[in-house]
């Protein structure tokens, strides 16, 4: 079985018959009470907590999350940059400010209003 000193923490393999008795650490000399040791399973990891995200927008045409907010008919790089770095959180809270913008689908191009949130 094994046993660990407790002066220099080290292991020992004994007979278990020693079991209870004074043995002498192999290590630093010390006499001390063998008792059964059992070594600490290693830790796992904890798997990294999964953060609760709105689910994205998706484009009703073609399932698609590459999208963008922004007025209809408007064209514009800099302003369709705009509308991607704000992401779909950006778009809906702009939603409330004007009716116009619509939600543009960059992969079929496929244009939409977004839903009325309360
Ligand atoms: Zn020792
Ligand atoms: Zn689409």
């Amino acid at each position: 079985m094994k046993t660990q000193c407790p002066e220099c923490k080290a292991e020992q393999d004994i007979p278990l018959e020693y079991k209870g008795q004074n043995i002498k650490c192999s290590s630093c000399k010390t006499l001390f009470s063998a008792k059964e040791y059992t070594p600490p399973p290693p830790e796992k990891p904890s798997p990294p907590q999964k953060q609760s995200e709105s689910p994205p927008i998706k484009c009703p045409k073609c399932g698609s999350t590459q999208i963008m907010g922004g007025r209809r008919g408007f064209s514009g790089g800099k302003a369709i940059g705009g509308a991607i770095a704000l992401g779909p959180i950006g778009i809906l809270a702009g939603l409330h400010k004007s009716k116009k913008i619509v939600i543009s689908c960059l992969n079929c191009g496929h244009e939409w209003e977004p839903p009325n949130n309360p």
